[in-house]
């Protein structure tokens, strides 16, 4: 049996959900801030195999979901700009902001190219040196040290015709301003962030927050664990930080990728959807490095966007309601027709709700 079979082993599985079962005492709410986690609960069934006290939400955790509305106007702006080849990642061409998307301005004659990574994007920038190349630079700790790579290559090779629409946001800032006041018991930690930052530094969850919290891996098994552990906390009103996921989390994280993200980004205050302005909560580019800033070099206009109103993303990134809960879920709203940016990403709790779990939604 290999590693992972193990991890979905059902005698291992039973064990944790009775585990669960019997030291779930009380109501209580458990957030996960990792679309991946929002995905393999999902697809796994994990919420249909706890007992009904215990409610488990979504956060901000897709990084094309808790891209704002002015973020994405501001991206239609430097897309329609003649001269411009404006690169992304394949979901954010999809995710609405008013009556636009990327993909309707590419079908319009907007230069839009879907690339992998930033590295595309300057390939593209070299291969086209007659016009400027700007990517959308979408994500947390996880993608930020490949931007910061590719900036630091453009730099050293003096490739001036690249540059970054910068959207990477940092997850400990958006907890420390969500959790407060919240209806959340306790953090299911996003464990491919933990990878890059360590463990550790979802410390303040435990100390300062008060509430229990759990690095996670994704298989079943990963993410009952995380869940035994959060319960049995809950029960003894402890809070500590437990790493379920040592076999890819340490307490420090990855220290090269830290200190590319260090030596080109700083902390920025920012907009999340759902969320609104978060002090340092974001990645803005250091001033040597200022010449890669798309919105320095082009001054794209402002442009005023308003999402949908009948939309529920905002509620459902803080936790406060399910996909379900929106009148547009699987009616005006499904992933060929998307209403609102939840819906787009796989890693969007509507989407997965609605490739998962629809038809027990309904
Ligand atoms: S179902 Fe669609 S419209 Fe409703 S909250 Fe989700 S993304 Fe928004």
């Amino acid at each position: 049996m290999s590693d992972y079979q193990m991890l979905r082993e059902a005698h291992t599985i039973q064990s944790l959900r009775d585990f669960i079962n019997d030291n779930a005492v009380r109501p209580c709410t458990i957030m996960e801030v990792c679309g991946t986690h929002t995905m393999s609960i999902a697809r796994w069934g994990i919420k249909t195999m706890l007992p009904d006290q215990i409610r488990l939400v979504s956060g901000p955790g897709c990084p094309v979901c808790v891209t704002d509305a002015s973020m994405m106007g501001t991206a239609f702006s430097l897309a329609q700009k003649p001269g411009i080849i404006f690169t992304c990642f394949g979901d954010m061409l999809r995710v609405p902001a008013g009556d636009k998307s990327l993909l309707q301005l590419k079908s319009s004659g907007s230069d839009i190219r879907i690339v992998l990574s930033p590295m595309d994007a300057l390939q593209l920038a070299v291969e086209n040196p007659e016009r400027e190349v700007v990517f959308f630079a979408v994500g947390f700790e996880t993608t930020a040290p490949l931007t910061a790579a590719t900036i630091n290559l453009a730099n050293q090779k003096q490739i001036t015709n690249f540059s970054i629409l910068c959207a990477h946001k940092t997850m400990p800032a958006a907890i420390k301003a969500l959790l407060p006041g919240s209806a959340v018991d306790a953090l299911i930690c996003p464990g491919h962030v933990a990878v890059i930052t360590g463990c550790k530094k979802f410390q303040f969850v435990a100390e300062i927050l008060k509430r229990p919290a759990a690095v996670a891996g994704f298989e079943p098994f990963d993410i009952l664990l995380a869940i035994a552990y959060l319960i049995k906390d809950i029960k003894e009103n402890a809070a500590h930080l437990y790493n379920c996921y040592p076999r890819a989390v340490d307490d420090n994280g990855n220290i090269t990728a830290q200190e590319i993200i260090d030596q080109v980004f700083m902390p920025a205050d920012g907009i999340w959807r759902g969320l609104g302005l978060i002090k340092d909560s974001c990645l803005s580019l250091r001033d040597e490095y200022s010449d890669f800033d798309a919105v320095k070099k082009f001054a794209p206009e402002p442009v005023s966007i308003s999402d949908n109103p009948a939309c529920m993303c905002s509620a459902i990134l803080r936790g406060e309601s399910s996909p379900e809960d929106c009148q547009l879920f699987d009616k005006q709203c499904t992933p060929e027709h998307p209403v609102g940016a939840c819906m787009v990403s796989a890693e969007g709790s509507c989407a997965a709700t609605y490739k998962y779990m629809r038809r027990k939604a309904k």
